[in-house]
C-alpha cells in the first residue's frame, strides 16, 4: 500500500518540531500533528548544551536560537551556610564551537522551529489536530486524526515518530513499559521578571540548603527562574500564593526584586522507555525518557534522539542503507539517555537531601573534589560505530573553528566526514577511492589547516564522523582507514550497485 508521507510526527513540542525541521532539511516528506493551536506558552526547559547549538547549526538555526540565549558563564553551588562549594566560571567557546552551556526562555525558541517548518516544502504541521488512534503493518502506519472542525481523517506514512510527550498515548497503546531510575519528587517552579539587581553572583546556583533545597537561574533579559523542593508538610495550595512565594524566596531573591509570572509544581521523574523502536514506530523525547532537570538535559536528549534518527531515515528512505540501520537508533540512544537520566537522578538525590548528615557528606566530597561538578559526556550505546573496542569512536566529535571564522560542519553539511592525514588517504585502494568519489554522501578533507585540530583531539591519523557528528571510527594507518570506510553505509561494496 502506498503511504502518503514518509514520516508522520505526532506532537510538535520542541522535539517534534525539531524532527519536522530536520526532516524538512533532509528532503523527507513528513506531516506533524499537534493538538494545541499554539506552542506551550510557559517555559519548562531553560538550558541547552553546545551539542544542541551544533545540531541546530546543521539546519541553519543556531544563530537564530543563540540570539535568544545567554551563555552560562558562572555556575555555583552553595551549602546550608551559603558558603560557596563550587564556582565554575567559564566564558570560552567550547569543543562544539559554541558555548558549552546556554540559558534561554523556552517560549522564545519554539517559534524559531515553527517558522523553519513553514519554510520547508517537504514538511507540514497541522495544529489543533489530534491523533486519536493508530495501527501499523509491515509497510507503514495509519493514523486516525481529528481535525479542528471535529471531522476525522486517516493519514498514512512509512514511519511514525511518537514525540507526544511524557504521557505518550502511543507508548501506552503499544504497551511499552518504562524503567524507573530515581524517585518522584515535587518541585515548585517560579519564573519571574527582575526589576532590581538580583544581587546574586552566578548564572545558575544550586542552593544546597537541607532545610529547603533550591535552584536559582539567571535567564536572558531580566528573566529569572527559581526552583524549590516541595517539603513534607508544605500545603501545595499555599506555596503557590504570593505569600508562599515571598516566604520561600526570602534570602535568595526577595520578592521586592522580581515579579513572578509563572508558578507551577512539577513532579520530577527519572524514566526510560524499555523499547524505542516498535516496528515502524519510534519513540523520541519525553515519550522515551524523562530526567529530573538538574543538568538541564531532558530536552537536549530529545533533540539528540532526532538528530540520531533523521540521517538514518534519510539513507533508508533513499535506498542507501538497509532497514536494519534503524535498529541502531534504540541501541545507541537508549544507553546514552540512560546515562543522563541516571546522573540527573543521582544528582537530584544528593542535591535535594533534607538530611543534615548526608548534606555534610556531599559538601565535604565536593570540597575535596571541586572539578567533579559536571559528569563527562557519555558515548553512544552499541550501534554503527567502533566504540565497542575503540574509545575514540561512538563519542561526539569536536568541531574546530577555522582560521577564516567558519565552523567545520559548515563545510560538511549532512554528509559523512572523512578527516584524514594525506598519507592515509593516499594508501586507500583504487576501488574504495572510486566509491568515495562517486558518493555524494561523503566528503573527504585532508587539509591539516582544516582537520588538524579534529585529528589532534581524536589522537588518530584519520576519523570518520557521521552526519550526527558522532565518530564512526578512527584509524592509524591506511589499512585501518580502508576497513573503517567500508562500514559507511553508502560506501559498503554492496551499496555501490544500489
Ligand atoms: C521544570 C522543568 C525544567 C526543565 N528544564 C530543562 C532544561 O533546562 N533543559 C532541558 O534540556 N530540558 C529541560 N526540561 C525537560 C524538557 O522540558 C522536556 O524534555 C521537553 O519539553 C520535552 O519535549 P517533547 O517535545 O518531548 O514533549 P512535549 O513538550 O510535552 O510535547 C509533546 C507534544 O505532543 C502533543 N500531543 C500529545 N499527544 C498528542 C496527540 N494524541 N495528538 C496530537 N498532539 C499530541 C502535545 O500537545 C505536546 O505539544 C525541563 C522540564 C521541566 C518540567
Amino acid at each position: 500500500m502506498a503511504r502518503k508521507y514518509e514520516v508522520v510526527v505526532i506532537g510538535a513540542g520542541p522535539v517534534g518540531a525539531t524532527a519536522l525541521a530536520m526532516l524538512g532539511h533532509a528532503g523527507i516528506s513528513a506531516i506533524g500533528i499537534e493538538r494545541e493551536t499554539e506552542p506551550w506558552p510557559f517555559a519548562r526547559a531553560v538550558h541547552f548544551d553546545g551539542e544542541i547549538l551544533r545540531l541546530l547549526q546543521s539546519i541553519g538555526l543556531a544563530d537564530k536560537v543563540f540570539a535568544h540565549c545567554r551563555p552560562m558563564c558562572d555556575f555555583r553551588m552553595v551549602d546550608q551556610a551559603d558558603e560557596t562549594l563550587i564556582a565554575h566560571v567559564t566564558g570560552q567557546l567550547g569543543a562544539q564551537a559554541w558555548p558549552d552551556q546556554v540559558l534561554f526562555h523556552q517560549p522564545n525558541i519554539e517559534p524559531v522551529l515553527r517558522a523553519e517548518i513553514e519554510r520547508l516544502p517537504s514538511v507540514e504541521l497541522r495544529i489543533g489536530t489530534q491523533m486519536l488512534e493508530f495501527s501499523q503493518d509491515s509497510d507503514g502506519v495509519n493514523c486516525v486524526i481529528e481535525t479542528p472542525d471535529g471531522a476525522t481523517e486517516v493519514i498514512t506514512g512509512r514511519w511514525l515518530l511518537a514525540c507526544d510527550g511524557a504521557t505518550s498515548s502511543i507508548r501506552r497503546q503499544l504497551g511499552v513499559q518504562t524503567e524507573k531510575l530515581g524517585s518522584d519528587d515535587p518541585w515548585l517552579i517560579v519564573d519571574g521578571i527582575l526589576h532590581d539587581s538580583a544581587g546574586i553572583p552566578g548564572d545558575m546556583v544550586f542552593i544546597g540548603h537541607y532545610t529547603r533545597p533550591a535552584l536559582w537561574v539567571r535567564l536572558p533579559g531580566e528573566r529569572v527562574r527559581m526552583e524549590f523542593k516541595v517539603m513534607p508538610g508544605d500545603d501545595p495550595e499555599e506555596i503557590v500564593t504570593p505569600e508562599g512565594i515571598a516566604r520561600l524566596s526570602s534570602g535568595i531573591l526577595n520578592v521586592d526584586k522580581f515579579v513572578p509570572d509563572r508558578v507551577a509544581i512539577y513532579t520530577f521523574r527519572a524514566r526510560l522507555a524499555e523499547q524505542w523502536r516498535i516496528g515502524n514506530i519510534f519513540l523520541a523525547g519525553d515519550a522515551a525518557h524523562l530526567a529530573p532537570p538538574l543538568f538541564g538535559q531532558g530536552l537536549c536528549a530529545g533533540m539528540r534522539d532526532i538528530v540520531n534518527l533523521v540521517w538514518k531515515l534519510r539513507l533508508v528512505a533513499r535506498g542507501l542503507a538497509d532497514n536494519s540501520l534503524l535498529d541502531t537508533y534504540e541501541s545507541e540512544r537508549k544507553e546514552h539517555a540512560r546515562y543522563w537520566v541516571s546522573q540527573a537522578a543521582n544528582m537530584a538525590r544528593l542535591l535535594q537531601t533534607t538530611d543534615p548528615e548526608v548534606a555534610k557528606g556531599r559538601d565535604d566530597h565536593i570540597r575535596a573534589n571541586p572539578t567533579e561538578s559536571l559528569p563527562p559526556r557519555p558515548p553512544l550505546g552499541p550501534g554503527l560505530h567502533d566504540g565497542g573496542h575503540d574509545k575514540r569512536a561512538g563519542v561526539l566529535s569536536e568541531q574546530p573553528t577555522l582560521d577564516d571564522g567558519r565552523r567545520l560542519d559548515d563545510l560538511v553539511g549532512h554528509r559523512f566526514l572523512v578527516a584524514t592525514a594525506p598519507d592515509l588517504l593516499a594508501g586507500l585502494t583504487r576501488d574504495l577511492t572510486a566509491r568515495i568519489a562517486a558518493s555524494p554522501e561523503v566528503v573527504v578533507i585532508s587539509d591539516p589547516a582544516i582537520v588538524g585540530p579534529l585529528l589532534a583531539s581524536s589522537g588518530a591519523g584519520a576519523v570518520c564522523v557521521r552526519p550526527d557528528r558522532y565518530v564512526l571510527g578512527a584509524a592509524d594507518d591506511a589499512a585501518a582507514l580502508e576497513a573503517l570506510l567500508n562500514k559507511v553505509p553508502t560506501l559498503a561494496p554492496t551499496a555501490a550497485s544500489v
